[in-house]
C-alpha cells in the first residue's frame, strides 16, 4: 500500500512546476519522514490540471514520464480547486494524503511536521501560515473570514484555507465537497467527527505567475460559508432554524397585533391609520411561512437519501457486504 499520496491541484503554474517537483522528491527523500510510516516507504505524486492553458499540462507529462511517482488527472476545462482535490482524492491510495499548492508557496519541508503531527492521533492537521507571505489586500480580509468561521463553527484552527493540510486516508475518502468548499474542508470533516488541529508552516512569497482568486473570492466564500453552516449544522433539522425564525416573527407581529386591538377596545385610539398594523400581519404571516418552511424542509430531509448521513468511526464482525451496506450512503 503506498504510504503517502500528495495531492497537488494546479492551474497555470507552468514556471513552478519543475522546481516544485524538485523540492518534493528532496522531500521524500528524508528517513526521518520515512520512519513515521511502516516500512517500506513509498509515495506518489498527484499532480492535477484544472484546465491550464499556458502549457503547464505539457509539461506535467513530461515530468511524468521521468518520475514513476508522478501521476497527472488534466481537466478538460478549469473547474476550481474544489474539483480538482476532489478528483485528486478519489485517485489517492495513500495511508496518508498531503494536499499542497503549485506555486511554491507552501514549503514541501512542511511535510514531514505535519505527518509527524497526524500520527500523534489526529485525522487532519492543517497549516496555519502564522507569517503570511501575502499582500495586506489578502491577508487582513482572511483573518476576518478566519475569525468568524472559528466563532460560527466552533473549530479553532487559524487558517481554515491553508493549501497544506495532511490527512489520514478516511477523512478525505468520506468528505464530499461541492462549489468552491475547499476553503472549509475542516469544518466539513470537524462535523464528521474528525480529529483536527493545526501546525504552523513555512510560507512563502509568490514568485512566478500571479494569484488565480480575484475579489470574487469573498464573494464566493461567503455563500460558501453559509451553505457549510446550513448543511453542517441545519440540513439535518430545518425546523431548528427555520422554527425559531418564525416563531420571533409570529410572536413579534401577535404582539403588535394584540397591542393595536387592546388599544381599541379600550377606547384609545382606532385601528384605521395605524401603520403598524400593517407591520405585524406581515410579521404574522411571516411567521407562518417560515414556519411551514421548516416543515417542509423537515420532511425532505427526512425521506430524501441521505438525509440521515452519519460517519462510522469503527465496526466489528460485520459481513463484508454489510460493511458496504452501512458505508455506502
Ligand atoms: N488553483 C487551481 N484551480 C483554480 C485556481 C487555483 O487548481 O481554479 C490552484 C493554483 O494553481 C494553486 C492553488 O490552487 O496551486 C492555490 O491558488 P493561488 O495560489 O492562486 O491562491 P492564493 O495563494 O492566492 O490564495
Ligand atoms: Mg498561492
Amino acid at each position: 500500500m503506498t504510504s503517502l499520496s500528495l495531492v497537488i491541484p494546479f492551474f497555470n503554474e507552468k514556471e513552478s512546476l519543475p522546481e516544485l517537483i524538485g523540492q518534493l522528491y528532496a522531500a521524500m527523500n528524508d528517513p526521518e519522514l520515512h520512519n513515521l510510516f511502516d516500512a517500506p516507504f513509498s509515495f506518489e505524486i498527484i499532480l492535477v490540471d484544472d484546465g491550464s492553458t499556458d502549457g503547464s499540462m505539457d509539461l506535467a507529462h513530461t515530468l511524468c514520464a521521468s518520475n514513476s511517482e508522478l501521476r497527472l488527472i488534466s481537466f478538460q476545462r478549469n473547474f476550481g480547486k474544489t474539483a480538482a482535490l476532489t478528483a485528486g482524492f478519489l485517485a489517492a491510495e495513500g495511508k496518508a494524503v498531503c494536499t499542497l499548492d503549485a506555486d511554491l508557496q507552501d514549503d514541501p519541508a512542511s511535510i514531514r511536521p505535519l505527518a509527524a503531527k497526524l500520527f500523534e492521533g489526529y485525522d487532519l492537521v492543517s497549516g496555519w501560515k502564522k507569517k503570511r507571505m501575502d499582500p495586506p489586500g489578502k491577508t487582513i480580509p482572511s483573518k476576518f473570514f478566519n475569525a468568524v468561521t472559528r466563532i460560527f463553527t466552533g473549530i479553532p484552527i487559524h487558517d481554515f484555507n491553508c493549501g497544506i493540510k495532511m490527512y489520514r486516508r478516511e477523512v478525505i475518502k468520506r468528505i464530499e465537497l461541492h462549489g468552491d468548499m475547499h476553503r472549509y474542508i475542516p469544518v466539513i470533516a470537524g462535523w464528521n467527527g474528525f480529529r483536527i488541529t493545526e501546525l504552523p508552516v513555512n510560507h512563502r512569497p509568490r514568485r512566478y505567475g500571479s494569484t488565480k482568486f480575484g475579489t470574487a473570492r469573498f464573494l464566493a466564500g461567503l455563500f460558501d460559508f453559509l451553505a457549510v453552516l446550513f448543511i453542517t449544522r441545519y440540513f439535518r433539522r430545518p425546523m431548528h432554524f427555520f422554527g425559531m425564525a418564525g416563531l420571533i416573527s409570529f410572536l413579534s407581529g401577535f404582539s403588535i397585533s394584540l397591542y393595536v386591538t387592546l388599544e381599541k377596545v379600550l377606547n384609545l385610539k382606532p385601528v384605521s391609520n395605524r401603520p403598524i398594523l400593517f407591520l405585524g400581519i406581515l410579521l404574522i404571516i411571516l411567521g407562518a411561512q417560515l414556519f411551514s418552511t421548516g416543515l417542509l424542509g423537515e420532511m425532505l430531509s427526512t425521506s430524501a437519501q441521505g438525509g440521515n448521513r452519519y460517519t462510522v468511526k469503527e465496526t466489528n464482525n460485520l459481513s463484508e457486504k454489510q460493511e458496504a451496506t452501512i458505508r455506502r450512503q
